[in-house]
This record gives C-alpha cells, sequence and structure tokens, in this order.
C-alpha cells in the first residue's frame, strides 16, 4: 500500500489541525483496502477558549453517519477530552449512558453523535489517532495462529489487543492494558479481529504509520502465497433463475429486493471453490459487517427453496442459542453464493445493494487469502452476535425512515430518452423504483445519472437486442416487476391512397410488433415479480382517429388490442395490463417551437391557445402522462385491469 500524502495539498491547510484531520481521514476513507462503508474512525485533540475564555481540550472525533471518504469539518463531533478521561474510569458503562454523557460533553449540541469509539480515541495520548479495519492485517488475525503471525511480523513494540466488543468494553480494556506503558515505545495498535490504530503528534506520521503497518501485512500475505484468487471466464448466467432466486429471497424479506449478478472473473472463480459451502459459513471479515451482510451467505444448490428454508433454521438457530431478550431480526441473507455463476447481493435500493457489493468482495477475497494461511476463522457466533444486535449498530440501520411506495421494485421503460418516457422514468425513480432506460438514442447511456436507472441503448425492433436489454436489467436489478411499453414514432402524414409501404411497415415495426415482443419476452419475468403491471402507451388517436394517419392510429389501435388480450391472457397470473390514450403533448423533441407557432397559426390559434385547445382548457405535459402511468402500476389500479384511459384534459370525440 502507497502513501498518498502529498506535501503541497497539506501546505494549502496550513497547519489548521481540524483541516489536516478531514485531509488525512479521506485519504485512509478512499482506500478500499482499509475502510469501507461507514468503518473505521480518526480523531484530532485540539485546544480551544470556550465563551469564558477558558482554554479546555476538545478531541474532534469522527460523527456517526459519516464515511470517512467523503467527511468534512462538521463530520467531527467536538467532546470535552476531560469527560472522556472521567468516563473511561467508571467500573461500568451502559450503551445509553455513553451516548447520553458524550453528548453532554460536547461543546457543540449540532454536531453529530461521537463515534462509539470516542473515549478510546480520548485515551490515546496523541494529537492525532487513525484507526481502519485494514483488509492485509484482519485476514491475518483471523486464522489459526493469528497472533502468533501478528507478533512475528511487527516484533514486541506493537500492542496487539485480543477481541473485545467494540465501545466502553473497548475503550476500558486498552485502559487497564496500558497503565504505566510508555506510549512513546508503540508502533501502533492491532484489535485482534477488528482492524488498527495508529497515532502521533503529526498527522502525516499518524497516518504513514497506517501505510506502513498494512504494507507490512501484505507483504506477508505475498510471501506466505496468500495471493488473490485466479478468475475464471466470464460465465453465462441464467436470468431467469436470478429472477427466481430474488423472488424467494424478497419473500423470506417480506418485501421486494433488488439482486445484482457480480460475475466477474474472481467472483466466479470463488464461486466455483468446491469447499465455498464449508469456508463461507464461518463468519464474515470484520463484526462491524454483520450488519449489513448478516453472518453468513446462502449457497445454493439445484434446489435453492430447500437452501433458503435451511438459511432460516440455521440463522433461528443461531438466534435461539445466542440470545437474552432480543427481538429476533429478519431471517432472509443478504448474499449468496451462485456455483459457477457468481454471487448475487441483495436489498431495497442500489446503494444497499452496492454496499453488500462492496463488503462481498473484499470477503471473498479476504477468505480466500486466509486458507492460505491454515483456514479462514471469523470470530465466534456469540460475539458477532453481540454485535449484530447491538443496539448502537442496529441504530445505524434505523435511520431509514418510510420505504416509497414503489422501494425494491424494477421497471424497464421504452423509449426512455425524452418526452413521455424520460418522464417516467423519472416518476418511477421519486416513486422509489429502479428502472431499466431503454432507447435506441446512444445518449441513453448517459441521460440518467442516478444509480437507480440502468440506461441501455437497444433497437426494439431487434429480438436479439431486446433479449440482451432484458437480462442486463435482470442481472443488474434481479428481475422485472413493472413494463412501460412507450417506444414509438410518428411517421409523416399521407393519405391511404399515397401511403409508402416503407411507411406503413416501419410503423407497424415500431409501434405495434416490438411491444408484442418485448412483452412476450417480459412476461415469464413478470411471472415472479411482485405486483406485476403493464401499461402501454398508445393514443387519443385510437378512440378519434384523423384523416392523414392511419400508419400511426392502426398500429396504436393494434397496440390496444393487444393490450386487451394480454389483459384477458396474463391476468390470471396476477399480471395486470393497461392502456393510455394521451394527446396533444407538446413538451416533447418533436414538438419544436418552430412547429408549435405553424401548427397554432394553421387553426389560427395562438400557441397557448393550441396548446391547450381540450375542454380543460389546460396543457397536458409529458410529467402528466407518466403520473398517470406510474399511477396506473401502483397499488390504486391493483384492481383494474385492460383499461384505457384517455389523458387529454377532455376530448369531445373521445367522450
Ligand atoms: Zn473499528
Amino acid at each position: 500500500m502507497k502513501s498518498n500524502w502529498k506535501d503541497a495539498e497539506a501546505k494549502k491547510l496550513k497547519g489548521h489541525l481540524l483541516d489536516l484531520r478531514v485531509y488525512t481521514s479521506r485519504l485512509l476513507g478512499n482506500e478500499e483496502d482499509l475502510v469501507m462503508h461507514g468503518g473505521g474512525n480518526t480523531s484530532v485533540k485540539i485546544k480551544e477558549k470556550n465563551i469564558f475564555g477558558e482554554e479546555e481540550d476538545i478531541l474532534y472525533v469522527k460523527g456517526s453517519g459519516w464515511d470517512l471518504g467523503t467527511i468534512e469539518a462538521p463530520g467531527f463531533a467536538p467532546v470535552k477530552l476531560s469527560a472522556l478521561h472521567k468516563l473511561v474510569e467508571l467500573p461500568a458503562l451502559s450503551d445509553l449512558d455513553m451516548v447520553k454523557y458524550q453528548r453532554m460533553a460536547m461543546t457543540n449540541p449540532a454536531a453529530p453523535n461521537p463515534s462509539v469509539e470516542a473515549i478510546l480515541h480520548a485515551i490515546i495520548p496523541y494529537t492525532f489517532v487513525d484507526h481502519t479495519h485494514a483488509d492485509a492485517v484482519v485476514i491475518i488475525t483471523n486464522t489459526p495462529g493469528g497472533k502468533g503471525r501478528i507478533q512475528e511480523i511487527y516484533g514486541k513494540n506493537m500492542l496487539i489487543v485480543p477481541y473485545v466488543m467494540p465501545g466502553f468494553i473497548l475503550a476500558k480494556t486498552i485502559h487497564d492494558m496500558t497503565k504505566g506503558i510508555d506510549w512513546d515505545r508503540l508502533d501502533g495498535m492491532i484489535l485482534m479481529n477488528h482492524g488498527v490504530f495508529t497515532f502521533d503528534h503529526d498527522p502525516k506520521a499518524a497516518y504513514e504509520k497506517m501505510i506502513h503497518i498494512v504494507s507490512k501485512a501484505e507483504k506477508y500475505l505475498k510471501n506466505q502465497g496468500a495471493k488473490a484468487i485466479k478468475g475464471a471466464k466470464n460465465a453465462k448466467a441464467n436470468p431467469l433463475k436470478i429472477a427466481q432466486l430474488r423472488r424467494e429471497v424478497s419473500k423470506i424479506w417480506g418485501a421486494p429486493m433488488l439482486a445484482r449478478l457480480d460475475n466477474s472473473p474472481a467472483s466466479v472463480a470463488f464461486s466455483n471453490l468446491s469447499n465455498v459451502k464449508k469456508i463461507t459459513d464461518r463468519g464474515p471479515l470484520t463484526p462491524d459487517h454483520i450488519i449489513r451482510t448478516k453472518r453468513t451467505p446462502v449457497v445454493f444448490s439445484n434446489k435453492p427453496k430447500l437452501d433458503l428454508k435451511q438459511y432460516v433454521k440455521s440463522y433461528k438457530a443461531y438466534f435461539n442459542k445466542n440470545n437474552k431478550g432480543e427481538k429476533l431480526l429478519d431471517q432472509s441473507p443478504r448474499w449468496a453464493i451462485l456455483p459457477g455463476s457468481g454471487t448475487l447481493s441483495f436489498g431495497p435500493s442500489p446503494k444497499h445493494v452496492q454496499i453488500i457489493e462492496d463488503i462481498s468482495r473484499h470477503t471473498k477475497k479476504a477468505i480466500y487469502q486466509a486458507e492460505h494461511l491454515g483456514g479462514w476463522k471469523a470470530l465466534g457466533k456469540a460475539d458477532l452476535f453481540e454485535m449484530e444486535y447491538w443496539s448502537l449498530e442496529q441504530a445505524k440501520l434505523a435511520k431509514a425512515g418510510k420505504p416509497k411506495p414503489l422501494q425494491g421494485k424494477i421497471a424497464i421503460v421504452t423509449g426512455a430518452a425524452s418526452g413521455i418516457g424520460k418522464a417516467c422514468v423519472e416518476s418511477l425513480v421519486a416513486q422509489g423504483a429502479v428502472v431499466a432506460a431503454i432507447d435506441i438514442a446512444t445518449s441513453i447511456k448517459k441521460i440518467f445519472t442516478q444509480n437507480e436507472v440502468l440506461g441501455i441503448r437497444c433497437d426494439v425492433t431487434k429480438v436479439k437486442q431486446l433479449e440482451e436489454a432484458i437480462s442486463r436489467t435482470v442481472t443488474h436489478f434481479g428481475g422485472i416487476d413493472l413494463l412501460i411499453s412507450n417506444a414509438g414514432i410518428f411517421p409523416k402524414s399521407a393519405k391511404i391512397a399515397d401511403m409508402d409501404d416503407k411507411v406503413w411497415q416501419k410503423s407497424l415495426n415500431i409501434n405495434i410488433t416490438s411491444h408484442q415482443k418485448l412483452l412476450q419476452l417480459c412476461t415469464p419475468f413478470l411471472e415472479l415479480g411482485f405486483d406485476p403491471a403493464v401499461v402501454l402507451v398508445a393514443s387519443k388517436n385510437v378512440p378519434a382517429p384523423g384523416p392523414g394517419a392511419s400508419a400511426y392510429s392502426v398500429a396504436k389501435a393494434g397496440l390496444t388490442q393487444l393490450g386487451r388480450i394480454a389483459a384477458m391472457e396474463l391476468g390470471a397470473k396476477g399480471i395486470r395490463v393497461n392502456m393510455i390514450h394521451p394527446n396533444a403533448v407538446y413538451d416533447t423533441a418533436i414538438w419544436t417551437d418552430e412547429v408549435l407557432k405553424a401548427r397554432a397559426k394553421h387553426y389560427g390559434l395562438t400557441v397557448e391557445e393550441y396548446k391547450t385547445n381540450n375542454i380543460l382548457k389546460s396543457e397536458v405535459t409529458s410529467k402528466d402522462v407518466a403520473d398517470l402511468a406510474v399511477a396506473m402500476l401502483g397499488e390504486t389500479f391493483s384492481k383494474i385491469t385492460g383499461a384505457q384511459v384517455p389523458i387529454d384534459g377532455g376530448n369531445e370525440r373521445v367522450i
């Protein structure tokens, strides 16, 4: 591991201690092999004058809820050092009291709660204290004889701390271990099954001690032949199987979850290991991961329902054995091994899935390397249980709030690069869904930047491309629950007598056949979906056609008929199919200012009059249409199928 310290960057901070603290915290936080997703913590001790002019020693320690990689000055909680020094002398301190008395000792009530390790940071007599869960070091501690190896690597100037619960107990243990010790002779502290502490009065030295300790562990692993797994060839995944597994796991979770396949060469190779079930059954990389990933993944055989049944049974047994009055948490796995295909990560949102995927990637690497050092040996079940059910850890998860109506749902929208399609994607995301946004325009890959949206370039008239788009949707999100089939074209106006064969055929290909094919290909996935529903975007031209638009209107009428029959065919499987008939939606790419002006003039109207030329005298926007389509996919319309709803501001010919 290399030091990323830059003298020039540090110089800009002009010796300001808190800014330097932010700087090296970010250096640590941006190194995945050191900390991930809220792991690790740092602090700095600063002398400050209070409002009475008295000088006080203040510990600025990472606040809970902040990530080291992105932390800013307000992410550090200022706590009076004297109070923390008094707390550590108490014979015992409950979690509730610890949180309470730490908050009472803060000099800024608006700051976040101090890290659970605040007391430990306080008793380390150095200005800068850095703490990480460095993979390389933890891998070595998580092996039989791990302590001996650590002693061998680091010698007697490394304080080795046996595993105890983080928080007050850990601070108290280290306080007792270091009574009368000469701190200056210590290179750092290694906490078994947990991580590393380094400290110094100089920010660069504290940071680089960490890099040095981790580099030594990395070198040791290399010398012992504990290298990274050799990647397997990219295996082909079966999307339908993934959708089935996502359904079964979601049922245990009690709500729709997302599932993402990691079929990177390393992940596939790991899933192929003959002893994968045995080695992944021993526990996580560090105890704090357990609230995210549970103790173990599920390993799927060709009987996934049975595998999950056993997973739940063994989780309950683990709970019953260790429980001392806690409430049983959900029993669904957060990640899975799919032998031959890689691993799956589950979560209610892309953010959750990303956390699980990152942690599982590091866990797989750690287990594989530790197997070369005599075997992976994670912390025991009783200690892990204590961590999983620790109120201060569960509090990290409790902040989530009320889920949105379409949380965990997976949608496909075609024609998603502009107009109604784009508005549908935005409306679905606003309701909590994730969306595969499909369009023929290459720009689709860049239009949506949020990780709730996967932009896929696809010509919907090409079956191979449709199949590929569906497969990508399922391996990235886990299935398909909702479909808005919207892709369409409006051919040039022509009377039947003058109709060009190519124009006619192209309209049929895009405006009806592509929808039929998409619906056909999506049906097996919708059958496995949660409250699955389809909306076909037809047109006002279906109930109220006009001369010169036969190529368009006939195709849209056919699409409507397709939807009516689909409603009958798919209803028994719980899939709803409804149609919408938009009219005069002018905030789309086709309707430029010039076109609008020209059309308005043609009817002797102003642009405003032309746009609102309906019974309600109200302009219909893409967002209005999208909100209707998304509502029809949701609970309000749960008892409705085969319906056609006009959205046109009221039209006498349609009414
Ligand atoms: Zn820690």
